[in-house]
């Protein structure tokens, strides 16, 4: 890449998640050209990590040939409640020590680019809309399915991020009024019946009630019980794990139902590292959708799975500086 001409401008995109931080640098048509992938060790408390992402557009740059120079803007997605006008993270759940980091002040400062804030999940769900299994598609509702559930929505090709920055919490509708607590202080949330930490529960509920020898041993062997766990335990055969996570999906698509009369969307898009159990949790959750969504809202959509993998977030950081040099 030593080549690259020196006029043109990229962009520079970093998903700052709670294990990993993601730099990408793209051309304006979304062509990746230079990426770092490294550890958050978001233990070591915000300074540390602000530092990590500059090192990481940095040598995401280096990687692509490029200097600081050559960056027109810098997109930045993050998880949980951010102030995306001020470019500070509110709060983040992943990253312990976190509260009103002023994120885009750092990275402006540090690295002279005008930079911009988003959730990760927004940021996501516009990654998939332009550049992945939504291209084309002016309504799509995207679920991020792993150890919690996100997403967000596109609305007239536009993402809807609600009075306050907010919406798109998909995880916190109420499924069932007498569930499980949730993370976010609520009872029977979404989240807290069909995420990994939702299974990984009731599979620690089943093997404390003796339920399963093989969810047992296999937690014992690997020293921790995780979705994982219930779900290779449900793929050697476990009967009872395989009603826990054909009990996920069943919620999962109470909640799709819902999504989809209230949106009417073309796609619903599901992402996650919980994807990968595949049928299992995928078959029961459009089947509760198409036994309860309305027929004429139920016509119009398709579920497709997401396309980017974890370039998602940054791909959608992507498009939204695109956007904003457009407009
Ligand atoms: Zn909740």
């Amino acid at each position: 890449m030593t080549g690259a001409p020196r006029r043109k401008k990229y962009l520079g995109a970093v998903d700052l998640g709670g294990s990993k931080i993601l730099s990408v640098i793209a051309e304006g048509d979304g062509r990746r050209v230079g990426e770092d992938r490294r550890s958050t060790s978001a233990e070591e408390g915000p300074e540390l990590v602000l530092e990590r992402v500059v090192d990481s557009l940095e040598t995401a740059l280096a990687n692509a040939g490029l200097q600081q120079g050559d960056l027109a803007a810098v997109g930045i997605c993050s998880p949980g409640p951010c102030d995306i006008e001020a470019g500070v993270i509110c709060s983040a759940p992943n990253l312990p020590g976190w509260r009103d980091v002023p994120i885009c002040r750092y990275v402006e400062e540090r690295l002279d680019v005008v930079t911009r804030l988003e959730n990760d999940a927004n940021a996501a769900a516009v990654g998939e809309h332009v550049y992945g299994a939504g291209r084309g598609c002016r309504h799509l509702i995207y679920f991020t399915v792993s150890t919690g559930i996100g997403g967000g929505f596109i609305i007239d090709e536009r993402l809807y991020r609600g009075a306050t920055g907010v919406a798109g919490e998909l995880g916190h509708m109420t499924i069932d009024p007498r569930g499980p607590v949730c993370g976010c202080g609520n009872q029977g949330c979404l989240e807290a019946l069909a995420s990994g930490t939702a299974i990984a529960a009731r599979g620690e509920e089943l093997v404390a009630q003796g339920g399963s020898a093989l969810l047992a041993e296999l937690a014992q062997e690997q020293g921790k019980l995780t979705a994982a766990t219930v779900a290779q335990a449900a793929g050697q055969g476990d009967m009872a794990c395989r009603g826990i996570i054909r009990r996920a999906g069943y919620y999962l698509g109470i909640g799709f139902a819902s999504y989809v009369n209230i949106f009417n969307p073309q796609i619903i898009i599901i992402g996650g590292g919980l994807v990968k159990v595949g049928d299992l949790l995928l078959a029961p959750a459009r089947a509760e959708m198409e036994a309860r969504a309305m027929p004429e809202a139920l016509e119009a959509v398709q579920m497709k799975l997401a396309e980017l993998g974890d370039y998602a977030g940054a791909m959608g950081m992507v498009a939204l500086l695109r956007e904003g040099m457009a407009a």
